[in-house]
């Protein structure tokens, strides 16, 4: 469902819109001014659409449009104004300021409606060419790109909130030889099934992503040396306890961990934190696999 974000200082218009968006299937947050919208625009990251009053308190509606567009990278949100003016440099000024669209008041709710489902088409591609550019198509699982975008912004976050970020790297035990063995499509299985038995095991704020082959990188936000061990000692026991079944067959797979938090080492960079649990994953394929070693 399509979130929306109505900012309105009209209260009678406002519920008017909310009604009919309701029926028409969209989730709707109601707010009273642009300061009030810039605020929910910038906590709920599900808010895909916005209708902006051009005229408004604290920031008029084109005034937001601009801000958004200079300052909200992450995720497009699809703006419709909503206005009074109706002359063309009006228009023009809308669009220059960022807007998708705009419809003139008073409006009529059909084409209201027709419009919003234009929003919707361009909302639905745009996710979509997130899904590629973000996710691995083989695990769904955050590609390298994107999980080490991911651990960049983790360690800057704890560096100012002084937490630890703790992460887990974490490589199939002789993955070749499942390869090798079963042929290549059961080895892509295995893959598959690994990750979502991790993405079943793994917390709310807790991110996953394939680093490389059969490489997997998980990053712990506010998670110290003692809790990573634990939350590493699960994840290996959920992964291999119980056999993946592939078409050729049940088969036993084993995994080894290389898990580290910045509680134990402070001001590390990304790459520095990255390369760390890089040796201890090496230490534990050493050690002669399927354990964990921590820095
Ligand atoms: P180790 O226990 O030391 O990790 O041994 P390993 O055999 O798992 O490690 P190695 O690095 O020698 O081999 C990893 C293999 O993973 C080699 C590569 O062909 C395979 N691989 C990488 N990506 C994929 C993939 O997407 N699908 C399949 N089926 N295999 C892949
Ligand atoms: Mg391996």
């Amino acid at each position: 469902m399509i979130k929306v974000l109505i900012a309105e200082d009209d209260p009678v218009s406002s519920k008017i819109l909310k009604r009919n968006m309701t029926k028409w299937g969209y989730e709707v947050v109601i707010t009273k001014n642009g300061e009030e919208a810039w605020q929910v625009i910038q906590d709920d990251k599900k808010i895909s659409l916005a209708i902006l009053d051009w005229m408004m308190p604290e920031i008029e509606g084109v005034e937001l449009c601009r801000k958004i567009r200079q300052e909200k990278k992450e995720k497009y949100l699809y703006i419709i104004l909503l206005t009074s003016k109706d002359r063309q440099e009006d228009i023009i000024e809308g669009f220059n300021a960022g807007a998708d669209d705009y419809i003139t008041k008073p409006f009529k709710y059909l084409e209201l409606k027709a419009r919003l489902n234009t929003g919707k088409r361009i909302i639905e591609l745009t996710n979509e060419l997130e899904r590629l550019a973000n996710r691995d198509s083989l695990t769904k699982l955050w590609n390298r790109r994107s999980i080490l975008r991911t651990l960049d912004k983790e360690i800057h976050r704890s560096h100012r909130e002084n937490k630890p970020v703790a992460i887990i790297m974490l490589d199939i035990d002789n993955f070749k030889k499942i390869n090798d063995t079963y042929g290549h499509l059961c080895g892509d299985s295995v893959l598959q099934k690994i990750s979502s038995r991790l993405k079943k095991n793994t917390r709310k704020y807790d991110e996953i992503g394939r680093y490389g082959g059969d490489e997997l990188l998980m990053i712990l936000p506010n998670c110290t040396l003692s809790n990573v061990k634990k939350i590493a000692d699960r994840i290996r026991h959920f992964v291999c306890d119980r056999k993946i079944k592939t078409e050729t067959g049940p088969m036993s797979v084993t995994i080894s961990i290389g898990a580290v938090s910045t509680e134990t080492i402070p001001d590390i960079s990304a790459e520095e934190l990255i390369k760390a649990s890089d040796n201890a994953l090496y230490k534990a394929k050493n050690k002669g696999r399927n354990c964990i070693v921590t820095n």
